[in-house]
C-alpha cells in the first residue's frame, strides 16, 4: 500500500505531455516540442574531455558526501563563501529533496509563489506540509511584498524561490527578493532559492540570496553547462544548515558522480566556464527575441528576461489548447502544471533550434488565425 504522504502527488503533468509527444511522433506526426526543460546543445566537448580524462584516471568511486575540495573550492570562490558553506549534490533536485526534508517540518506552512516550478509542491506534500501560494499574476510574475507579508506567518517553515524563474523566465528584483529574505528572517523562516537558472540571463544580472543567514541556495549545472544527464547540483548555506541537509544526503543522493564532479571543477578552474555560458546564452537571446517578438503579439505574456521558457495566457483552457496544438504539430506545457491561477496559461521551452521555433510560430499563428477569424 502506498504511504500517506504520497497520496496527494501526481506523475507529472510534463513527463504525460512529454509521452504523449513521444507517441505522436512514433505515429510519424511532425511535432514541434516545445515542453523541453533543458537546452537542447551538447554538453560542450570541454566537459566531455575533462570527464573521460577523469575516468581514466580513476574517478568512479564514492566521493566524499560533500563533494570533492576542487569543486566545493571553485563553487566556494564564485559566491565569496568558504568551502565549508558548500555541498555538492546529485542535481539540484536532490539538493532541493535534502533542503526540504531537512527544513519543512510537517504540518507546517510553505509558501510558493504562483506560478512555481512544479516540485516545490510535491516537496511539500511529501514532507506533509500545506502549500500556501502567493499569486504572481497581477504582478509581472514577481509577488508582491505586501501580499508575501500577509501570507507570512510563524507556522511557515520554508519559503520557495525561483529567479529567473520556471516558468515564465521572470528574474525578480533584488529589492522584493531581499525584502522577501528579510521578512522570512523575522518569521524564523528558511528560504529555499533555487537559484539554477542564475547564468542564463539577458537583460539585469539575476540577485543570489546567499549573504543571509536563513537562505539556502539551490543551484547546478545541469543549465548553465548543458549536461542534465551528468547530475552535478549543489547547495550554498550556513554551516550548521549544511549539517542538517547533510543528515539527508548521506543517506539520499550520498555523492554525485565523481567524474563528473572532476570534469566540472576542472573547467571552472580553467576559466573555461564563462565562455561556454556566453556561448549558450547568445543562442537563447536570439531564440529568446524571436519567440518573445512574434507570440507577444498574438498572446498576453511577460518578456523572458532569464532561463529559456515564456510563459503565455492564450484565453482558453490549457489542456485544451494544449491537446488542440499537438495535432496541429506543436506540443507545449499546460500551465496547471505550475500551481493555480494557471489555467489558461501555457509554458513555451524555446530550448529547440529556430527553425523548429519558426515552424511552431506559424502553427501556433495559424491556430490563432482560425479562432479569430
Ligand atoms: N529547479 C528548477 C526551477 C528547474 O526547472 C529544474 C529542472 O528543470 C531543477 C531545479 C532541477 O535541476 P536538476 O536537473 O539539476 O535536478
Amino acid at each position: 500500500m502506498e504511504a500517506n504522504r504520497l497520496r496527494e502527488i501526481s506523475t507529472s503533468l510534463i513527463r504525460k505531455m512529454f509521452e504523449i509527444v513521444e507517441k505522436a511522433k512514433k505515429e510519424g506526426k511532425d511535432v514541434v516540442s516545445l515542453t523541453i526543460g533543458e537546452p537542447d546543445f551538447p554538453t560542450p566537448i570541454e566537459v566531455v574531455e575533462k570527464a573521460i580524462e577523469a575516468i581514466k584516471a580513476g574517478y568512479t568511486h564514492y566521493t566524499s558526501n560533500l563533494g570533492i575540495e576542487e569543486l566545493r573550492t571553485a563553487i566556494a570562490e564564485s559566491y565569496g563563501v568558504s568551502k565549508e558553506n558548500v555541498m555538492v549534490t546529485a542535481g539540484g533536485s536532490e539538493a532541493l529533496m535534502n533542503a526540504s526534508l531537512a527544513f519543512i517540518e510537517e504540518g507546517s506552512k510553505v509558501l510558493i509563489p504562483s506560478p512555481s516550478f512544479l516540485s516545490y509542491f510535491t516537496y511539500s506534500k511529501i514532507c506533509r506540509a500545506k502549500a500556501l501560494e502567493v499569486k504572481t499574476h497581477g504582478t509581472g510574475f514577481v509577488p508582491d511584498l505586501d501580499l508575501f507579508s500577509e501570507l507570512m506567518s510563524r507556522e511557515v517553515s520554508v519559503v520557495f524561490l525561483n529567479y529567473p524563474n520556471n516558468p515564465t523566465g521572470v528574474v525578480a528584483d533584488a529589492k522584493t527578493l531581499r525584502g522577501i529574505a528579510e521578512i522570512a528572517m523575522d518569521y524564523g523562516s528558511i528560504v529555499i532559492s533555487d537559484e539554477i537558472y542564475d547564468k542564463i540571463y539577458y537583460d539585469k544580472k539575476p540577485t543570489t540570496l546567499v549573504d543571509y543567514e536563513n537562505v539556502v541556495v539551490v543551484n547546478g549545472f545541469s543549465k548553465s553547462l548543458a549536461m542534465t544527464g551528468w547530475r552535478i547540483g549543489y547547495v550554498v548555506a550556513r554551516e550548521d544548515l549544511l549539517n542538517s541537509m547533510l543528515k539527508v544526503h548521506q543517506v539520499n543522493g550520498v555523492c554525485a558522480p565523481a567524474f563528473a564532479q572532476k570534469a566540472v571543477a576542472e573547467v571552472m578552474f580553467n576559466r573555461e566556464f564563462e565562455g561556454i555560458v556566453s556561448r549558450i546564452v547568445a543562442e537563447f537571446r536570439k531564440r529568446r527575441d524571436y519567440i518573445y517578438g512574434e507570440l507577444s503579439k498574438l498572446y498576453w505574456t511577460v518578456k523572458p528576461e532569464g532561463a529559456f521558457y515564456m510563459f503565455m495566457d492564450v484565453q482558453e483552457n490549457c489542456v485544451d489548447f494544449a491537446e488542440k496544438m499537438i495535432n496541429r504539430g506543436v506540443a507545449v506545457t499546460p500551465g496547471i502544471a505550475f500551481g493555480s491561477g494557471n489555467e489558461s496559461f501555457i509554458r513555451i521551452s524555446y530550448a529547440n533550434s529556430l527553425e523548429n521555433l519558426k515552424k511552431a510560430v506559424e502553427r501556433i499563428k495559424a491556430y490563432h488565425e482560425s479562432k479569430t477569424t
